[in-house]
């Protein structure tokens, strides 16, 4: 879409925000610095300043938002929670419509479903449930909202037995395209919108403003066990893994985490910490799907630290809360049949690590089949790198540092997950998320839903950089 700022009068900016329900404010109000200081789920500013900000407090807004934004050639980027790591929602021109006030959630327990909209976090949808005898595999932090996780495919709590990735758990979507029309998206009316939905991400082409999702029994019962084992040993803990064949209600984990002891400079002064988290029926059942795999695993491998711990979704998000630590961060991901060459790829970068709070992690997710969805990505082991640190003066070291562990990685990858993808580094390069046929699919679909690039495209121009 072309820029049409110099059209736009001070009479248009005055007169457009009394046409909503909630606020907005353009880069030259007084409050604009704090409403963008906001945006961001850590509080991190990115030097990246949209024209104006929305505030949409309902469904008219978003109508009203893309009705404004087409007319005076302003592009629109879309916030949920805000917790993309890329702030991939703040782009230097246009509007950014934020829909974290849209928190409506309705249950209908008969039919185990649930209406969100895209303001939810995973903690409201999961205590909203819980109150049913419900669960949905919302992602691992509390606060981390539906909207983008959902959109972008989602790797949830319990995901390989409930659905695979989250998307496939919604059912149908309420969305305002680049018209401003109100649409309804099922498997029969408008399927070519809910196949977009399912894994776009962010660069999607339409505002959804309602998710209709298809929600599990709550698990009877949900333990945790924690093991430690020796970094030279990943590897083989991995094809054990492999082996075993984890059952699907077993969530398996590994975070390559520093060793308190710093005696062995040999194995880089890493460990490997196991966490495995049992959805189960009842404590047995916990039990038998804890030890089907620590049985195969073990043989000296591991040892354990907790074991049959109880567990519940809050102590979940509180783990994965306590995993991003530090001010600063960026992450990037590749997925993988070949764990074992990853692991050799990244012991040869963990030497020069920069920060000591950038946490590796390893996810099993097995072999995996999906229907037909832009989510398109495989690969048996979801291999994710956290870094993290807290001065600015230590960005680039962290950033070159990043890049060059998975430009390495990304030899051995069957594909990316674009919601941990590095989109500040590569967002061109967003089609490594897709199967080439779901990518060009995506593509010809933003060319018919929005032909004058009414929304912002996921490639960003992250050139004025970020404080
Ligand atoms: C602490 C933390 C924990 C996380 N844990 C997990 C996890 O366990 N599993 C996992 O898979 N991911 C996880 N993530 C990543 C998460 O999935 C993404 O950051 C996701 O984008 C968050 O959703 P959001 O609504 O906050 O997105 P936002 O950051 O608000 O938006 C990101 C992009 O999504 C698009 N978007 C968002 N809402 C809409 C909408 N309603 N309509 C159209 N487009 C929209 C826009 O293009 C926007 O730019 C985590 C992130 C953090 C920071």
């Amino acid at each position: 879409m072309q820029s049409h700022y110099q059209t736009l009068s001070a009479d248009d900016f005055r007169i457009f925000p009394r046409s909503l329900d909630g606020k907005a404010r353009s880069r030259h109000h007084p409050e604009y610095a704090g409403w963008h200081r906001d945006l961001s789920w850590n509080g991190r500013g990115f030097d990246r300043y949209p024209e104006y900000i929305v505030r949409a407090e309902s469904i008219a807004d978003v109508v009203h938002s893309i009705d404004f934004a087409r007319r005076h050639g302003l592009p629109v980027s879309v916030r949920g929670s805000g917790h993309s790591y890329a702030g991939c929602f703040l782009r230097n021109t246009g509007i950014l419509l934020d829909l974290s006030a849209l928190r409506d959630i309705q249950i209908d327990p008969g039919r185990r479903s649930a209406q969100v909209q895209p303001g939810v976090s995973s903690r409201q949808l999961s205590a909203a449930l819980a109150r049913h005898g419900l669960a949905f595999p919302t992602g691992h932090g509390g606060e981390v909202g539906l909207s983008g996780f959902l959109l972008g495919g989602g790797l949830g709590i319990n995901f390989r037995a409930w659905g695979g990735m989250s998307t496939f758990n919604v059912r149908a979507i309420d969305l305002v395209t680049a018209d401003g029309e109100v649409l309804h998206a099922d498997a029969h009316e408008n399927p070519e919108l809910l196949w977009a939905a399912r894994g776009g991400g962010p660069g999607l082409f339409f505002v959804v403003t309602r998710f209709h999702l298809d929600c599990w029994p709550l698990p009877g019962c949900i333990t945790s066990n924690t093991y430690l084992a020796k970094f030279s040993d990943l590897p083989r803990l991995l094809a054990r893994i492999e082996q075993a064949q984890p059952d699907p209600s077993l969530q398996v984990m590994l975070a390559i985490v520093r060793q308190s002891d710093d005696r062995a400079p040999e194995e880089c002064s890493r460990q490997v910490m196991l966490n495995t988290i049992a959805f189960a029926d009842s404590p047995a059942h916990a039990r038998a799907l804890q030890a089907s795999l620590s049985e195969q695993v073990s043989a000296g491998l591991i040892r354990a630290v907790e074991v049959d711990q109880p567990s519940d979704f809050e102590s979940i998000y509180r783990q994965g809360d306590a995993m991003l630590v530090s001010r600063r961060y960026r992450t990037d991901n590749i997925l993988t049949d070949r764990g074992e060459d990853a692991v050799a790829i990244l012991a040869a970068h963990l030497p020069s690590q920069p920060s000591p709070a950038t946490l590796p992690l390893l996810i099993w997710r097995g072999a995996s089949s999906w229907s037909d969805a832009a989510w398109s990505a495989s690969g048996r082991w979801f291999f994710s790198t956290y870094a993290q640190w807290n001065e600015v003066a230590d960005d680039e070291v962290n950033r070159g540092w990043l890049k060059s562990l998975y430009d390495e990685l990304a030899t051995v990858a069957s594909g990316s997950y674009i919601n941990e993808f590095d989109l500040e580094e590569r967002s061109g390069s967003a089609h490594r998320c897709y199967s080439a046929e779901s990518w060009s699919r995506l593509r010809r679909l933003r060319r018919q839903y929005d032909p004058h690039g009414v929304f912002h495209d996921v490639s960003m121009d992250v050139s004025a950089g970020d404080r």
